[in-house]
């Protein structure tokens, strides 16, 4: 298993849970594993059900925020447009709300289980620089702790290198989609927002400068806003102090500067490989699939991917099913990769952005007729949760 994100460390421990042995490389060091920024956090109920498989969620419930409800407002209008309630998922999860546990809380609590783990042998420290293949096993090829090359073999390699992913290049697997010209922006800042009204999560439309509002745990407790910029735009210029407090006193005016606790800019892709396994290695993750992160879906489909694999790589190993099962794999993700998670973020920002007073109209009176229609609003749950996008992907043989 290369790299230990989210998605290696939940693939790791649940083969290991099955008593099956992994060696886990990642290279950054104990020394700097957590000075990581915090990234994705928005675990959607499906997640938090895996996380429970694996002992994981007990861990990060009390360092995280349970939200279950989120609102769409339109700036422009400075109006609540819809509030959905996870409630209505009460008889599809034991789950029924987004726990907001950002990506670094998560894997610094499953690295502790990996290292405790006695089939995982966690190699930290470690670079990934390539791999050889035959039909029987993979050989990884890596720098170890001290600065040696090193050779790693084993039945299968896993990539959950992220989205730069040296296996997915080294198979020539394309990476199709796109890559959106204008950088987002991201502002972490110490002030309370549910005084005006906002929920745990906010998605907020608006023609000029639409952005997303959640709010995670602390001490303190920050709040994370998205911002759009220009292609053209200046990166230092846009994370000046001032400009930062400048775009934050636009979006909500108020007495005093705001507590800025950081800031940074990042370049948003939609893209898919095109396959997702190459004989013995296999793609999963941002290795596989990267999306804008409105409607939190990167991490958690990833993480969807993990234990997808996790359960047919367990069959494999206990000759229950042969190797083919990697091709379901394929077949089942990929699936929920174009037509969930890049469908599905891709609407999201049209929505956000739109300029067109006609139809920003239609789409806040259709949020509106949805969350307040309990069959329509547990519909759209389903929907923007990945829970729909999970079951679609068992009916495919
Ligand atoms: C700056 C940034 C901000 C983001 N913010 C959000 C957000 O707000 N919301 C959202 O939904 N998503 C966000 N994402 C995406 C989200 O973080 C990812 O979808 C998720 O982390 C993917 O998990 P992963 O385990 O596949 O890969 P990653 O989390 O990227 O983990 C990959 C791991 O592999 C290791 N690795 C890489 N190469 C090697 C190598 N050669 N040798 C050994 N180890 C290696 C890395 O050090 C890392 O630990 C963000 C991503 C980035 C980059």
């Amino acid at each position: 298993m290369v790299g230990a994100g989210p998605v290696g460390l939940c693939l790791a421990l649940a083969l290991a849970q099955q008593d099956i042995r992994v060696c886990l490389i990642e290279a950054l060091g104990d020394d700097n594993f957590l000075d990581q920024v915090p990234r994705a956090g928005s675990n959607h109920p499906a997640t938090l059900e895996m996380f429970d498989r694996i002992g994981l969620y007990a861990k990060i419930e009390p360092r995280g925020i349970i939200a279950p409800i989120f609102h769409y407002w339109d700036r422009a209008e400075q109006a609540l447009i819809a509030a959905f309630d996870h409630a209505h998922l009460k008889d599809d999860t034991r789950f029924p709300f987004v726990l907001q546990c950002e990506r670094i809380k998560i894997i610094e609590e499953a690295l502790k289980m990996a290292k405790a783990h006695p089939n995982i042998d966690v190699r930290l420290q470690t670079t990934f620089t390539g791999f050889t293949q035959n039909a029987d096993i993979v050989t990884a090829h890596v720098t170890n702790t001290a600065g040696e090359s090193e050779t790693i073999t084993g039945r299968y390699i896993v990539s959950g290198e992220g989205a730069r992913s040296i296996i997915r290049k080294d198979l020539d697997i394309e990476f199709e989609g796109f890559t959106y010209a204008d950088r987002t922006l991201n502002i972490e800042i110490a002030y309370d927002f549910r005084r005006h009204g906002y929920a745990e999560r906010n998605y907020i439309s608006d023609p000029v400068e639409w952005s997303n509002l959640f709010h995670w745990k602390g001490p303190p407790d920050r709040w994370r806003v998205h911002f759009p910029t220009k292609p053209e735009e200046d990166e230092e210029a846009l994370q000046h102090p001032q400009a930062l407090q400048a775009r934050l006193q636009g979006f909500l005016p108020k007495a005093g500067e705001y507590e800025i606790c950081g800031s940074n800019l990042y370049t948003v892709h939609q893209r898919v490989a095109k396959r997702f396994r190459a004989g013995r290695a296999i793609l999963a993750g941002d290795s596989a699939h990267v999306n804008s992160p409105i409607g939190a879906m990167g991490m958690n489909s990833g993480i969807h991917d993990a234990f997808n694999l996790a359960d047919k790589l367990v069959r494999i190993w206990r000759r229950e099913a042969d190797e083919s099962e990697l091709n379901r794999y394929e077949r089942q993700r990929r699936h929920v990769a174009v037509t969930h998670t890049q469908a599905q973020t891709i609407r999201n920002k049209r929505l956000l952005a739109e300029q067109d007073p006609a139809v920003r109209k239609r789409n806040n009176e259709e949020l509106r007729r949805t969350a307040e229609d309990p069959k329509l609003a547990r519909a759209f749950l389903l929907r923007s949760s990945l829970i729909e996008s999970l079951r679609e992907a068992e009916q495919i043989a």
